[in-house]
């Protein structure tokens, strides 16, 4: 994204080493992600976004595609594997390779809308994958839940009228992108919190809205926008989280998720800024995803 820029290549190396360092790599499997292929991007982005992003890519320099967001060489192969990963994921996933999957991606990309980049995010990986669930493998509910400390306002735009998918999320009220405190449809269950709530309003949250909402719905499988943005170590919000609310809000997605989703799980990595911090929180969410914790 440039020099100086949150959105960096270092977020990735954190966690791959820390995942090492821990020995938690010991229990996962790692794959190379493939790049998405237009014909899966365009379930989730209008095709002549995807085709004009496509042929903007520069070939050196940087390219500004909104104010927070740039594309330099690199950009257009990463965002098509990040992309690329959640559909990977969701493959293996209702193959039965595996049962749940992490994808350690950048760019991030619950703000990318149908047809536009932005807030770092040029496609988005979650909304690919979970089209994909439904068109090729023909699943009926899908839930995606998003903790990340923004609102995923592209995920909204992409799925919101989708009746085949709940999207519950959380996000701090009033920050960037400085919508969804209404939600635009009724498959989506937004709850705005705010500043320095803490914990306990995101615990409070989950109980009092998401859980009987998910409950209710069935989804025959779970995604999660899994974004570390909101812990008090993040100088992107303030709402204050810990490590523990992390692992905490992880194990009720998998709690409500395993009967409905027989455990069918693919999680996607939003943001996360402070790097100590980010990597420490993604290794106490796979933990849970791998049942080690
Ligand atoms: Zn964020």
């Amino acid at each position: 994204m440039g020099e100086g820029h949150p959105e960096c290549p270092e977020r990735l190396d954190a966690i791959g080493d820390y995942l090492l360092a821990t020995g938690l790599m010991q229990w996962l499997t790692p794959y190379e992600a493939p790049e998405a292929t237009l014909e899966q991007l365009s379930r989730a982005h209008a095709s002549l976004y995807v085709h004009e992003i496509m042929a903007a890519a520069p070939a050196h320099g940087y390219l500004k595609l909104d104010p927070d967001t740039s594309m330099n060489p690199h950009s257009l192969p990463a965002a098509l594997r990040a992309a690329g990963a959640a559909v990977l994921a969701t493959d293996l996933v209702l193959s039965g390779e595996t049962q749940r999957a992490f994808c350690a991606v950048r760019p991030p990309g619950h703000h990318a809308t149908r047809d536009a980049a932005m807030g770092f995010c040029i496609f988005d990986n979650v909304a690919v994958g979970i089209r994909h669930a439904l068109e090729v493998h023909g699943l009926e509910r899908v839930a995606l839940a998003d903790f990340d400390v923004h609102h995923g306002n592209g995920s909204e735009d992409i799925l919101a009228g989708d009746e085949r998918v709940l999207m519950v999320s959380t996000f701090q009220r009033g920050l960037y992108p400085f919508n969804g405190e209404a939600p635009s449809a009724a498959n989506m269950v937004n709850v705005p919190l705010a500043p320095r709530s803490g914990g306990e309003a995101l615990r409070h949250a989950v109980e009092s809205t998401w859980l009987p909402r998910l409950e209710a719905f069935r989804p025959q499988m779970l995604f999660i926008s899994a974004g570390f943005d909101a812990h008090r170590a993040d100088d992107m919000g303030e709402l204050g989280w810990t490590d523990a609310d992390f692992s905490w809000i992880t194990q009720s997605l998998l709690r409500v998720a395993d009967r409905p989703c027989e455990g069918r799980v693919v999680s996607c990595l939003e943001g996360g800024y402070e790097l100590t911090m980010l990597a420490r929180c993604v290794a106490a969410h796979v933990r849970e995803l791998t049942g080690t914790a």
